[in-house]
């Protein structure tokens, strides 16, 4: 009998890597599929991280800073002026996008015979944080209008006893922000049992969210089991530079170092997160006129007759198509590139320039028109 090649783990064979398509600009001149800030750094401000990066350079033959100490100081600050009080450098921790956070927060407090929990439709990353970790993964479900019922999430908890719980608010793919009141429930319910589980708010979308709708990194003093992730990928504007960071109690960052690669975030990140941080207003600049377009975009697709999510975040789901693969295509044909997400029938769209959002609209017309 011949070997079979690779010897991949039995669980990981024929299983397809994650990520939406990456098309050209030629392919898809519209790229609305990965809810990236369409605006990017000014002239100055890449100027800046260019010179930062520079000066970097000149020690690169040394290892990094393995705390990065002034990295931390400086998210610290900006989380203080971002919704949160009282946050300190040693209540955050950082690595190569919150994507890397989450996974070394399941290395850290997954693991076999432990569960993570979230409710459906959530982000698809999460069960592979869980599958790469020997963690087991399950899911409770959100209502029709991706609301969630508290008295089931918390009986769910309680019964479950997941180690983690992932809450990301706003929601991907629905763009669902959770009351300040679900985040304190699901705190407490994974603090009535040994050993107990963290609940994580996964912010990635946090500055998008609409006045009056409150930051989960409000509630970090009364609940020492809660962590509130952000990123730099989303309404920061830098995506390409890969910096997620957390927010959580002191002890908690300390766990995460156990499992931490040695100098896991590299000079020149370190360096372009700092110079990114001194442009921080500039470069979320453009995060308010994007709540404008998303709002109108919500209030457009509601007038063609489709169902709209409320969105808190910088995307809007819609639908329902009988077939959305068909809509999905008939848009990409026409230049415009979303994303095929969600629950049956729907389809999910970043919320872009005026420009692009016009082309947008004029596509789905198109199509919708076109398809009857
Ligand atoms: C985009 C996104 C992130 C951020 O990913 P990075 O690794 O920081 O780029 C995290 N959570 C959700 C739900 C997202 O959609």
């Amino acid at each position: 009998m011949t070997p079979s090649f690779p010897p991949l783990r039995e669980e990981l064979r024929g299983i397809e890597p994650y990520g939406a398509p990456q098309l050209s600009l030629e392919q898809a001149p519209v790229q609305l599929n990965v809810n990236e800030n369409p605006y990017g750094p000014s002239a100055e401000a890449a100027a800046d991280i260019a010179r930062a990066v520079g000066e970097a350079a000149v020690s690169l033959n040394r290892y990094p800073d393995r705390e990065f100490v002034e990295l931390r100081a400086r998210l610290a600050a900006y989380l203080c002026s971002s919704g949160g009080a009282g946050i300190t450098p040693d209540m955050v921790w950082a690595a190569n996008g919150s994507n890397e956070v989450m996974l070394q927060l399941l290395q850290a407090f997954g693991g076999p015979g432990r569960v993570a929990l979230s409710f459906a439709p959530t982000y698809s990353m999460y069960p592979e944080y869980a599958r790469d970790t020997h963690t087991t993964w399950e899911t409770g479900h959100r209502a029709e209008d991706f609301s969630l019922d508290l008295d089931a999430a918390r009986r769910l908890v309680e019964d479950r006893r997941p180690a983690v719980v992932l809450l990301p608010s706003p929601n991907n793919p629905t763009g669902t922000a959770l009351p300040p009141e679900a985040v304190a429930m699901l705190c407490e319910a994974a603090a009535s049992y040994e050993p107990g589980g963290i609940v994580v708010v996964d912010e990635a979308y946090g500055e998008f969210r609409r006045a009056g709708t409150p930051s989960a990194l409000e509630l970090l003093g009364e609940h020492r089991n809660l962590v509130v992730t952000r990123t730099m990928s989303k309404a920061f504007a830098l995506a390409g530079a890969r910096l997620g960071y957390l927010a959580a109690d002191p002890a908690i960052c300390d766990a995460i170092r156990v499992v931490r690669l040695p100098y896991h975030l590299s000079a020149v990140t370190q360096a372009t997160a700092l110079a990114a941080l001194r442009h921080a207003t500039e470069l979320l600049g453009r995060v308010d006129d994007l709540r404008v377009e998303r709002d109108a975009t919500v209030v457009w697709l509601r007038e063609q007759g489709l169902d709209v999510a409320e969105s808190d975040a910088n995307f809007v789901l819609f639908g329902r198509f009988a077939d959305r693969h068909a809509v999905w295509q008939g848009l990409l044909d026409r230049g415009v590139l979303i994303r095929e997400t969600g629950p049956d029938g729907w389809l999910r769209v970043s919320v872009g320039t005026g420009d692009e959002m016009a082309a947008f609209r004029q596509a789905l017309t198109d199509v919708i028109k076109e398809q009857g």
